[in-house]
């Protein structure tokens, strides 16, 4: 038998999650974002499975050509647009849609001499100061790529730093809102946490990301809450059983220490993984079922679980890291970090099965 860590893509549950992104703005076209491997769920599986989106956006051109080369028509929109002007030409070639956020990139483009034009995604800095225009260079940024032969369709684009806290949206809105006035020009605005909590900036496309996976944006209100169904199980199974003493440790560092004499799981699934290694002693895991935590470090290629009370345990017995029965949000939240991060960071030695 090969090592039992296994994660389950369940493919309804993001067609599922799409729809519920597309009952909270029916009116908006769908940019389903699947940059990072498709939020490590793959990214031609998650795309297959979100057909149904108006668009779709990745970081690469080879991430998007791979998705052309798939047969996807849809829109493909790099979200951070190109990296240097020797791209340019596959952008073309491919139709691949780009977000412009700097003049560099304009320079690129107008020196470009293509003679397809390409649809542009202007990305306005309302105040995350990442990538974008400042509202000042706003006008002078629009007018070059009006005036640009390489270019196509425009539409204005702006992120949002904290759509998902109570600070919300309402500045960065205003100033989006108040630079796109009177412009018959599309528009582009909501990630997940906006799609679920500000209408008011639905606008023509919405770009959700880890909604479609089956993770809450919120701290404060669950995935099961939101409607959404998660989408990776990540699976695996007790490879041995120790019996400790009172006094005596588990794992590097001998960091967990048994009070009284306890049984421990050791379960095949380590930082190689993906798992988090800072995930603490009490991290919740499910065992044969039944909700457990974390012991000790986590290592390389294991991690070591807390028997106590699930006493038919035992060499092979089933055990859930995230996904069905036990939500990445939460595993994420006891190891300090976002659901994001542990979806992502899937390792490649993982194998995928989907159902
Ligand atoms: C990643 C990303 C999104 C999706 O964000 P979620 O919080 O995952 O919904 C939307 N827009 C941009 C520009 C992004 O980089």
């Amino acid at each position: 038998m090969p090592r039992p860590l296994v994660a389950h893509i369940d493919l309804s549950a993001l067609r599922h999650n799409l729809g519920v992104a597309r009952r909270h703005a029916p009116q908006s076209h769908t940019m389903a974002v699947i940059k990072a491997n498709g939020y490590g769920h793959g990214v031609l599986r998650a795309a297959r499975a979100l057909e149904a989106a108006e668009g779709f956006a990745v970081l690469n051109v080879s991430e998007a050509v791979a998705l052309r080369e798939a047969g996807f028509k849809q829109t493909i929109l790099l979200l951070e647009g190109f990296f240097s002007a020797d791209e340019l030409s596959a952008l073309a070639e491919h139709r691949l849609a780009s977000v412009v956020h700097c003049a560099e990139q304009i320079e690129m483009l107008e020196a470009s001499g293509l003679s397809v034009k390409l649809d542009i995604f202007l990305k306005i800095n309302t105040g995350m100061n990442r990538l974008g225009f400042k509202p000042e260079a706003f006008t002078a940024a629009l007018d070059r790529l009006q005036s640009c032969p390489a270019v196509g369709t425009i539409t204005l684009m702006t992120h949002f730093a904290s759509a998902d806290e109570a600070s919300g949206i309402a500045a960065q809105l205003a100033c989006f809102d108040s630079l796109a006035a009177g412009r018959e020009m599309p528009r582009c605005l909501a990630n997940s946490a906006a799609i679920l909590r500000h209408p008011a900036a639905h606008g023509d496309w919405v770009r959700p990301g880890i909604m479609l996976y089956g993770s809450s944006p919120f701290a404060d209100e669950s995935a099961a809450s939101l409607g959404l169904e998660p989408v990776m199980t990540l699976r695996s199974r007790i490879i041995a059983v120790q019996e400790l003493d009172a006094g005596d440790a588990v794992g590097y560092g001998a960091t967990y220490r048994a009070a009284k004499p306890m049984r421990v799981g050791i379960v095949a699934c380590g930082y190689a993984d993906g798992y988090p290694r800072h995930a603490p002693t009490g991290t919740p895991v499910l065992v044969d079922g039944t909700r457990s935590r974390t012991l000790g470090r986590v290592s390389m290629d294991m991690l070591c679980v807390d028997l106590t009370g699930i006493a038919g345990a035992r060499i092979g017995s089933p055990v859930t890291l995230w996904g069905k029965g036990l939500a990445v949000d939460e595993v994420a939240a006891a190891a300090g970090t976002i659901s994001y991060e542990l979806l992502c960071a899937l390792a490649a030695r993982v194998p995928v099965v989907e159902d």
